[in-house]
């Protein structure tokens, strides 16, 4: 008999919960609306899909004069999760349109961080993906400041005064501890704020521990989402076969027949629903 054993943090985490929820809400409660994410809302399909069949339309993540210009006059722009740049915000209110924030809170955490450094008259230094929509919001809260991504980066750093460091809140601990050491060397009075969201580090973390007891490793999570991604990267590194199932819908589980325990995991932008097929089929094989 195959045991299955599911990750307790698997799936949606409570940003991304939030955001599909106020989406859930503003489709119900006031369908006069016309309701336009500002980006997709999340790295899921089958979750766009869904919303899309509901009414939901997906527009570009920074509009501009052009764009709003076209919105029907019914429009309700939904914030996601990563936020908007500051100069988005501000053109939206200049519009007077309809917003619904769906920041998740902890993004709003670390865009007061900066702001406070930035009345202060501090540089910050984010450290994450340049040209992700989280970093280039966030950065727009900056009067000053640098995005860096990797140990090398550090080098190009020239600061004559305190400065602030930050980070994505889905950057991985190891690119964040080797970061931060390099930048405290170069500037000892560096002011470090981890900013890392645990809810990242507790899927990895989880997943690491099942690959440990299992004989193979099932990631559920969309093909464009990076935590999806890393975390199927996490288990294939433990050396235990990993399956990364972007597709639930389509996936055959044949493969996993030869495998008596099999440990189950999802990304923070997966559904419930997905993981819930990817079981039963998993249940079903003989
Ligand atoms: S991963 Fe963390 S910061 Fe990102 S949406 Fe989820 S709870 Fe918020």
């Amino acid at each position: 008999m195959r045991e299955i054993i599911v990750a307790k943090e698997a799936g949606f985490c409570a940003g991304v919960k939030r955001a599909v929820q106020l989406a859930n809400d503003s489709l119900e409660k006031e369908p006069q609306k016309a309701l336009c994410s500002l980006g997709p809302l999340i790295h899921n399909p089958s979750v766009i899909e869904a919303l899309g069949k509901k009414g939901m339309s997906v527009l570009s993540s920074s509009l501009g004069e052009e764009e709003i210009s076209k919105l029907p006059q019914n429009a309700k722009l939904l914030v996601r999760a990563h936020g908007v740049s500051k100069e988005q915000y501000a053109l939206l209110r200049k519009h007077e349109l309809d917003i619904l924030d769906g920041t998740c809170p902890h993004v709003i955490a670390i865009r007061k961080i900066i702001e406070r450094a930035s009345d202060e008259g501090e540089p910050v230094v984010i450290l994450g993906d340049k040209g992700h929509a989280e970093v280039t919001g966030l950065m727009s809260f900056a009067k000053e400041g640098t995005v860096v991504s990797s140990v090398e980066e550090v080098a190009s750093l020239n600061f004559a005064k305190p400065f602030t460091v930050v980070c994505q809140s889905t950057l991985d601990s190891s690119t964040f501890e080797a970061v931060t050491k390099a930048i405290l060397k170069k500037y000892p009075s560096a002011k470090i704020r981890n900013t890392r969201c645990q809810a990242t580090e507790k899927r990895q973390m989880e997943g690491l521990s099942l690959c440990e007891i299992c004989d193979a490793m099932v990631v559920i999570g969309g093909l464009g989402s990076a935590n999806s991604n890393r975390l199927a990267e996490i288990c294939r590194s433990s050396g235990k076969a990993t399956f990364f199932v972007t597709d639930p819908a389509g996936w055959e589980p044949k493969e996993l027949s030869g495998f008596l325990k099999v440990g189950v995991t999802a990304g923070a932008s997966t559904p419930q629903s997905d993981i819930d097929l990817i079981l039963e089929k998993l249940r079903a094989l003989v």
